[in-house]
């Protein structure tokens, strides 16, 4: 399926699962947008060379910056501002910026000032992902009926934001804007802190002395295991969303606490009520994201399919 591309020339800065995922969606929707990519390790570029999902991969991709109607940040959120520093001065006027970046709010500071005027700058979230991270992760469908969240700035030109959403949508995506502050405190509780706690309980097993690592990977089925794929993911990616999410996360992490306290008494108590009622709440809440279509009972949803 190829149509009319929305940008002619995208430089993809990061070729991870992210940037890969994206340069594998342009390329099946518009076979003659030119993707040109950069990363900043020399082993994740010449993978991308094998894996052919750009039409150049180049180790200092200035003069293409110069020229890309489109420039997508695809780096962890800790490495926007080195970035923005070494190719914000380089952005051609009229040029569209927009990063991947799991924090919004930290990302929107890093960047603003290296972003020339004349050039568009629309920070954006999509929120699909994987466990897994480097360009062999990426692949073309990883967006398809995912959202993606523009935060845009007050001032943000409305026709380049539309352009955008094309860009997105054409990648399977859905588009809705919020602020960034917003954006920030939902994630912080629908993605930040479970993923906070799938580190912490797996850790939490791995240092018990009672049961023994075997007996914890052996008899892992008991939900363990899906808190294991959670915790397998990026740490890089992590740490930084965690430090750059700094407040939300602990805002969220401290209501979580008290509530994960109401349970402990209830259990300490024997309030059968209060335990059950939990339950119940929680069940209510995943019959509302089936029903949304946010997620099927199939078991790789929104992963690659083998
Ligand atoms: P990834 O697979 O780890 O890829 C990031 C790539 O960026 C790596 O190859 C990394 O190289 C490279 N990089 C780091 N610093 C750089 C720099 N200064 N210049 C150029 N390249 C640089 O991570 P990802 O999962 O694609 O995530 C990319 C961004 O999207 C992050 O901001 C993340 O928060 C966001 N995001 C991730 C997911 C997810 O589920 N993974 C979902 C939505 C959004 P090195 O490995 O050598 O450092």
């Amino acid at each position: 399926m190829s149509s009319e591309p929305v940008f002619q020339r995208v430089v993809i800065v990061g070729l991870g699962l992210i940037g890969s995922s994206l340069a594998h969606a342009i390329r099946r929707r518009w076979e003659q947008t030119t993707i040109i990519g950069f990363d900043i390790s020399r082993d994740v570029m010449d993978r991308a060379r094998k894996l052919d999902f750009c039409d150049d991969i180049i180790e200092n991709p200035i003069a293409e910056v110069e020229k890309a109607d489109l420039v997508l940040l695809c780096v962890p959120v800790g490495a926007m501002e080195e970035v923005g520093k070494i190719f914000g001065k380089h952005l051609k006027q009229g040029c569209v910026v927009s990063d991947t970046g799991s924090v919004k709010g930290s990302v929107v500071r890093a960047l603003e000032s290296h972003i020339p005027e004349g050039v568009i700058f629309i920070p954006a979230h999509p929120v699909a992902g994987t466990e897994n991270s480097g360009p062999d992760a990426g692949f073309a469908e990883l967006f398809e009926e995912r959202w993606c969240i523009f935060t845009p700035l007050a001032e943000t030109d409305e026709s380049a934001v539309k352009k955008l959403r094309e860009f997105w949508e054409g990648c399977g995506a859905k588009v809705v804007s919020m602020d960034a502050e917003h954006h920030d405190l939902v994630l912080a509780v629908t993605s930040h802190v479970p993923h906070l706690i799938a580190f912490g309980i797996v850790d939490t097993a791995i240092n018990l002395e009672e049961v023994k690592k075997s007996e914890v990977i052996k008899f892992s089925g008991g939900g363990f295991r899906d808190f294991t794929r959670i915790a397998a993911s990026d740490a890089v990616m992590w740490r930084d969303i965690f430090l750059h999410n700094r407040e939300a996360v602990l805002e969220m992490l401290n209501r979580f606490s008290g509530d994960l306290d109401g349970l402990r008494k209830a259990i300490e108590g024997g309030d059968a009520d209060s335990i059950e009622d939990a339950i119940l709440r929680a069940q209510i809440i995943r019959h509302r994201i089936l029903e949304a279509g946010e997620d099927t009972k199939e078991e790789d949803f929104g992963r690659r399919k083998q």
